[in-house]
């Protein structure tokens, strides 16, 4: 039987175990995923792009379970009251090919990619970062702030967003949080000013130049999220020059994340191999590091795994009617019913 993971079901497994909780929980599952990486059968995302945005399919499989996301990412979105990015997705048995979990992974796909910019900046960043510029303060920032606060210890935020209504919904959500300070900014250049980490969520399909080398600091660690689709980059390609880049799936990333504006011999790093020690990670205090992230299936293959896992004692997900069962597995007729009759007598 299908059992399906809805939105409020996902909060509810985040009331009962908390953000913090949750947030750790998918760190450790993403990363437990990175370290098994020859595991995994992989592939970059199908893309179906369009003029205004992009319809992906993001399959992955191990020797036990099969899962794809759909995903969209549309800028122009929340202008006609969509969001820019919706997703749902499988988790399916490799065994019999049955599909295990329907689930929402709008939420969790917000949820699993601050969890994986907080895995890369605790193995790239200088440690005990303190003060993190967040540039684009809409659906995705609070998990992303959230995520270092509590992961990495970030206790100084210093946003900017072009829309300032955007800045004023995510000071509401953070209005509080013990030991984090929020302050706001007149532009990404001011955010950014003695930033530790800085993070680019911004969604313009364009090739954008949010971080300028004029804005580097030495020893910064940029996570850069929002350049996740070809022609839509946040990051100068001299800031790429100036830094040691690392991503999550080379070919998809080629394709898809900042350094698609580089030349094919770029040099990047796969973030699985520091994640095992087959790669060093910062060179030294002095380095700038840049997480180009775009996201990746595995990330979305743990994520459903990990909510499936905490739905159960829950008792959530309810079983959806989406496989006919069938009494007899060659009897797939019968399953018409009525119908059946219908078809035999046209
Ligand atoms: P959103 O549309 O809700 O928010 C994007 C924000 O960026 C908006 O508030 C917009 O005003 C702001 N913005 C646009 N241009 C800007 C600029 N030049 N300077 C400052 N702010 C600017 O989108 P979202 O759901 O928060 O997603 C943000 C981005 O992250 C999207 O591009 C999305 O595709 C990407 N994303 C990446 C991953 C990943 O795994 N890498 C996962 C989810 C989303």
């Amino acid at each position: 039987m299908t059992r399906l993971l809805t939105p409020e079901d996902i909060a509810r497994i985040v009331a009962a175990h908390g953000l913090p909780d949750v947030l750790r929980r998918l760190e450790d599952a993403i990363t437990a995923g990175f370290r098994r990486w020859g595991d995994f059968d992989k592939t970059a995302r199908v893309a179906s792009h369009s003029a205004r945005g992009v319809i992906e399919l993001m399959p992955i499989a191990d020797a036990t379970h099969y899962s794809f996301k759909y995903v969209n990412g549309h800028p122009d979105n929340t202008r006609s009251g969509l969001p820019t990015v919706m997703a749902f997705g499988v988790l399916a048995d490799v065994a019999t090919g049955a599909p295990l979990w329907l689930s929402e992974l709008t939420l969790t796909t917000a949820l699993r990619t601050a969890a994986t910019s907080v895995m890369a900046a605790r193995a790239l960043a200088r440690p005990e970062p303190r003060t993190m510029a967040l540039i684009g303060n809409g659906a995705q920032s609070e998990f992303q702030a959230l995520a270092f606060h509590h992961g990495l210890g970030v206790r100084a935020l210093r946003v900017f967003d072009t829309d300032p209504q955007a800045t004023a919904k995510l000071l509401r959500h953070l209005h509080g949080v013990p030991g984090l300070a929020v302050t706001v900014h007149g532009s990404t250049a001011e955010a950014v000013r003695g930033a530790d980490i800085v993070t680019t969520v911004t969604a313009d399909k364009r090739n954008a130049t949010i971080i300028t080398p004029d804005m580097l600091a030495p020893g910064m660690h940029l996570n850069a999220v929002g350049g996740d689709c070809p022609g839509k980059t946040e990051l100068h390609p001299e800031v790429l020059r100036a830094a040691q880049v690392f991503v999550e799936y080379e070919p998809q990333s080629r394709i898809e994340g900042d350094v698609q504006q580089m030349p094919a011999d770029f040099p990047v790093t796969e973030l699985w191999r520091v994640l095992t020690g087959q790669a060093t990670g910062r060179r030294g205090a002095e380095a700038v590091t840049v997480f180009d992230s775009v996201g990746f299936a595995l990330e979305d293959y743990a994520a459903l795994r990990l909510m499936a896992q905490l739905a159960q004692p829950l008792g959530l997900g309810r079983p959806l009617d989406l496989i006919p069962a069938l009494p007899d597995p060659k009897d797939l007729f019968s399953q018409l019913g009525q119908a059946r009759a219908q078809a035999l007598a046209a």
